[in-house]
């Protein structure tokens, strides 16, 4: 087994049996993650992500599937992975009667970090906690649970970190704010495997895109492929005073005009916003506002699905 992989699996496959029903939240999932890489899985709600995570975990029985972590069988070291990763998981679920300073100390224990190794303080500093290591779970806001999970998943100094949904329902400056600190820890040379639903998330943050919907692998690439490939956007202008006609270079991304609005639709890798306005000025067509739209997660999903599709 490759061990320079911090995680690999192949057909991994998980069938949950909700009243009588199947529901397929996994379906032959291959993946291969470098080690030293932050690794986005990308995908809407329930396409199968926090499935993958705690199968990893071990909170989650797999039907099917090999599962190795540096090289490691789930299957046959459940225990050795354990102690290799650490896993923040979706739900803010956090014990209301232990402090901050206690629920790392008791993490520590059940992870058998010698007192002199524990690194309590240190982590609570980083993850901004130190204040109020010695406050109640339950006073916390969720920003601070949020960053207390994560806190409590590194006491053991895991190789490997699982982020599940890091930053969702989280206010503009703690995101930016973690995806400082999820840099830091890859630069620090760990290996990061986070998911998201966020475009935006995955764009600013992983080396690595995998794109999920209902349980499959639908795209996986470098970042850099893989925004490539999302490169339509669509402007909307008020305009001004009445277009009597588009101009001929623009015509191509024409989707809609009418007396006061305009409607482009482009590639950013043909043109870009500022030469559209300035093909505009040129033309005498004044606008008094523009509104940008990039596609979204669902009409990717849905383009790529349905290509797949095609190609069956
Ligand atoms: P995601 O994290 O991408 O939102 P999940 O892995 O949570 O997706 O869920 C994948 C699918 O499995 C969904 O259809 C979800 O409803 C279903 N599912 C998840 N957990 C359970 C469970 N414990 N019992 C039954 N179905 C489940
Ligand atoms: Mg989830």
């Amino acid at each position: 087994m490759n061990k320079n992989l911090a995680i690999f699996t192949k057909n991994l496959t998980k069938i949950y049996h909700k009243k009588n029903q199947k529901v397929n939240a996994l379906t032959n999932f291959t993946i291969n993650i470098p080690r030293g890489c932050i690794y986005g899985l990308l995908g809407p709600n329930g396409a199968g992500k926090s499935t993958f995570i705690n199968i990893i975990a071990g909170l989650v029985k797999k039907n099917s599937g090999v599962v190795n972590i540096t090289g490691i069988n789930l299957d046959k070291k459940p225990i050795e992975i354990r102690k290799k990763i650490g896993v923040v998981p979706q739900e803010l679920n956090i014990d209301p009667f232990f402090t901050p300073y206690e629920l790392l100390e008791l993490q520590a224990g059940l992870y058998g970090v010698k007192t002199k190794h524990r690194k309590t303080i240190q982590i609570l500093e980083k993850m901004q906690l130190i204040d109020k290591k010695d406050s109640y779970a339950r006073n916390l806001s969720g920003g601070m649970r949020r960053r207390l999970l994560i806190a409590k998943a590194l006491v053991h100094d895991p190789e490997i970190i699982f982020l599940d949904e890091p930053t969702a329902g989280v206010d503009v400056e703690l995101r930016m704010n973690l995806w400082k600190y999820i840099k830091s820890l890859c630069e620090q040379g760990k290996t990061i495997c986070l998911t998201t639903h966020y475009l935006e998330e995955a764009e600013k943050l992983c080396d690595y895109i995998t794109i999920i919907n209902n349980g499959k692998k639908v795209l996986e690439d470098k970042k850099e492929n893989l925004l490539n490939l999302f490169s339509k956007r669509i402007v909307k202008f008020d305009i001004e005073n009445e277009i009597i006609k588009v101009p001929h270079i623009l015509e191509k991304f024409l989707k809609k005009s009418n007396h006061n609005q305009l409607t482009l639709e482009y590639d950013k890798k043909e043109i870009n916003l500022s030469e559209i306005i300035k093909i505009l000025n040129d033309n005498n067509i004044l606008f008094s506002e523009l509104k940008t739209y990039d596609e979204d997660l669902e009409t990717i999903f849905l383009k790529f699905t349905s290509d797949l599709y095609k190609k069956i």
